[in-house]
């Protein structure tokens, strides 16, 4: 028979990977906890039409990559291709914003029909936040700032913040009009894609990846210059609290994002550590999605960072420093204690044995292979752990365990083990003396 495969850029995470993961998701847990921001879990599928208004049809998103398929009912579904629009549905339709603002975050996997490359599949992960129902400058940058540091307590190092206004609406669609006229004008030198964009999205041409387009954008009128009085204060004063905040950044006028509900504060935090697709954390302001998607008019700002672009980044990092933060979240944690066992009624009592110091709070590897006790003691060491005990059936008869440390040179001991409640107590307090 032939073998299965997973899907093209569905990616599995086998234990080595997941266990990073999951030092990454604590520290992020805990970052999240210290700054009010609580979790919020959502489901992976919605109707379509929560994508497409939220985050509008000429994107690339909702436009070319989208999981999109009729359920059983014939109800148009998607799998969701980012967080944002599914947070502010639940908020909007559990009343949550009527009990003032809200600092979510999310993670899990999210779906989008891209061309499989490093840093790039068709599941991917975010870890997210949205901050919703505030409206100033500081808000922005207290959204910022909870990104930046997320990425510098991991250990994350050479990242660049990089900021932009998109403004407001009436400020995009005076500047859209001008962007358009001069881009008509050059319109034989702008690649296919930008040119099906002039009447699409023309905005977005600013993001182009292409070089061509790239090197005339250089002269392009910028958004920067088109903002109102008031818009362009507003992102004086959001530089001037990063300034305060000692966040280095750069303004990118050509920073766009790639859906549409964004207005005012958009960034994006890269890594030069990741060639093509170097934009580790993406966020901003959008201001007119939660009316949008039929709740009250409310202002919000939120970013997500993607997961596997942050792991190779970490990659990278612990490579580079060993001793660092992002290698010792990466380090395996071993066992507590290796149970060597051999023979029949050994066996049997490690089964019970390794039980009761799982019971009393202690990470155990039970060797199961029946093996000979010179390899299981080889075992015993490599896997990292302090101390191995060793049950044969010599030790069952007379209801003993002998302790031995495979790290530092404490003496061996035999300690009672025939009588659990009377014995476990001071084999967990010999444990304890490292
Ligand atoms: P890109 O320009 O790289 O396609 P994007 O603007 O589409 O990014 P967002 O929608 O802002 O990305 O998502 C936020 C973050 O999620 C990105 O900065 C990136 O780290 C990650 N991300 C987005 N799409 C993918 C993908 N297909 N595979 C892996 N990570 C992704
Ligand atoms: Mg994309």
């Amino acid at each position: 028979m032939s073998q299965l495969q997973s899907l093209r850029g569905m990616v599995d995470l086998l234990p080595e990977q997941t266990r990073r993961w999951q030092a990454v998701e604590a520290v992020a847990r805990d970052h999240f906890r210290r700054a009010g921001v609580e979790e919020i879990r959502t489901p992976l599928l919605e109707v379509t039409d929560l994508f497409a208004r939220g985050i509008g049809e000429g994107t690339d998103v909702v436009g070319k990559e989208m999981y999109s398929f009729l359920d059983r009912g014939e109800r148009s579904c998607t799998l969701r291709p980012e967080g944002t629009a599914s947070v502010v549905r639940a908020a909007v339709q559990h009343g949550l914003l009527s009990q003032g603002a809200q600092k979510l975050w999310y993670t899990g996997p999210m779906f989008r029909y891209e061309r499989p490359q490093a840093g790039r599949q068709r599941q991917f992960h975010q870890i997210g936040v949205e901050c919703i129902g505030v409206s100033s400058a500081r808000s922005d940058v207290e959204a910022i700032a909870l990104a930046w540091d997320l990425l510098a307590a991991l250990g994350v190092q050479g990242l660049e913040l990089e900021i932009n206004s998109l403004g407001t609406p009436e400020d995009r669609q005076h500047y859209r009009a001008q962007l358009v006229a001069w881009l008509q004008e050059r319109q034989d030198q702008l690649d296919a894609d930008s040119q099906e964009r002039l009447s699409t999205n023309p905005l977005r041409i600013l993001d182009s990846k292409n070089k061509a387009t790239q090197a005339l954008l250089a002269d392009a009128p910028t958004l920067l210059e088109a903002l109102s009085p008031e818009s362009a204060q507003r992102f004086e004063q959001v530089q001037a609290l990063l300034g305060q905040l000692a966040i280095p950044f750069r303004v990118n006028t050509r920073l766009v994002r790639g859906l549409d509900y964004y207005g005012h504060t958009a960034f994006e935090i890269t890594s030069d550590q990741l060639g093509a697709q170097s934009t580790v954390c993406g966020g901003g302001r959008y201001d007119g999605l939660v009316e949008q998607l039929g709740g009250a008019a409310t202002p919000a700002i939120g970013w997500a960072l993607g997961m596997e672009r942050l792991l190779l980044v970490l990659e990278a990092a612990a490579k580079a420093n060993p001793e660092g933060p992002a290698a010792q979240l990466t380090a395996p944690t071993p066992p507590t204690v290796y149970l060597v066992n051999r023979g029949e009624a050994a066996e049997a009592a490690a089964l019970g044995l390794a039980r009761n110091l799982r019971q009393a709070g202690l990470a155990v590897e039970l060797d199961g292979s029946g093996a000979a006790f010179g390899k299981q003691f080889k075992r015993a060491d490599r896997c990292g752990a302090p101390w191995a005990l060793v049950l044969g059936d010599g030790e069952v008869e007379q209801g003993q365990v002998r302790l031995k440390a495979l790290r530092g040179d404490a003496d061996e001991q035999t300690l009672a083990w025939a009588d659990p409640t009377t014995d476990l107590p001071l084999l967990l307090n010999a444990l304890q003396q490292r």
